[in-house]
């Protein structure tokens, strides 16, 4: 049977209130034997620590999005306690977001560091989230982060971007919307990551691959996506799981306790 990871969804949302135990048990019936759920706020943080209580498949990542961020800025002290907890592999997902308000960009800034900063010292990899801010975010990475890696979730940077990113620990997580007819231009970028610098998402409810625009997306889509990038590189789906599962172990194996049987 196929294995997969998804490394990225959101399934604590009220989107998934009605069928959420359905959802999960679909995703293990289509191979996706980890879901990594990314919190949000600290209301999505604690419900995805619910769920990964009672899910064995669900790990976790903590953190505040940079859309849930206003003139305010948020108390993030209970980031740190969260992000000990068993399961709770990464910080995220954090970053930019100027697509739909830029109103509080030195907010999203500020918040953006503090979180690099506790990822540091709790040897945690980041999660980001970049939207029509690529270069601001590539900036604050390149002079904050060092050794601590970076997963750049449903990356849509240009190569300029891609190639720097290259010399530092950074990888890129893929879903969806690189199957869609009109992505030409990611599509030239993405052939040119290497497999050694890629994983895969869903980022369930959003962006269902192709064949299911329009409707909610969930974990079991990810096949789909996958397929697909293994035709764009030319590859076997088997060669693809296989680097898949070896970037997600070297990313978060030590909080991880799963094994791939190829
Ligand atoms: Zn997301």
């Amino acid at each position: 049977m196929s294995s997969w990871v998804d490394v990225h969804a959101h399934l604590e949302g009220e989107e998934f209130a009605e069928d959420r135990e359905e959802v999960i048990d679909r995703a293990q019936s289509a191979g996706v034997e980890i879901i990594v759920n990314a919190a949000t706020s600290r209301r999505s943080a604690q419900k995805t620590l619910e769920l990964v209580e009672r899910y064995p498949s669900l790990y976790a990542s903590v953190g505040i999005h940079p859309q849930e961020i206003g003139d305010e800025l948020p108390d993030l002290s209970f980031l740190e306690e969260y992000a000990q907890r068993e399961k709770v592999i990464a910080i995220g997902e954090v970053g930019l977001d100027y697509y739909w308000d830029k109103s509080y960009i030195d907010q999203q800034k500020e918040v953006f560091c503090q979180q690099i900063e506790l990822a540091k010292k709790l040897s945690l990899p980041l999660i980001v989230h970049s939207r029509e801010s690529h270069n601001d975010l590539w900036q604050i990475i390149k002079e904050k982060i060092g050794e601590e890696i970076v997963v750049w979730h449903c990356f849509s940077g240009n190569e300029n971007i891609l190639q720097e990113a290259l010399s530092l620990p950074v990888y890129f997580s893929l879903g969806g919307v690189v199957t869609y007819p009109k992505a030409t231009g990611l599509r030239e970028v993405v052939k040119k990551i290497p497999l050694s610098r890629v994983l895969l998402e869903t980022d369930a409810p959003y962006l269902p691959p192709q064949s299911r625009r329009g409707k909610r997306n969930e974990p079991a889509f990810l096949p789909e996506t996958a397929s697909f990038l293994a035709q764009l590189w030319d590859i076997s789906l088997l060669a693809l799981r296989e680097r898949v599962w070896e970037n997600f172990f070297l990313i978060f194996g030590r909080k991880v306790n799963f094994r791939y049987n190829s």
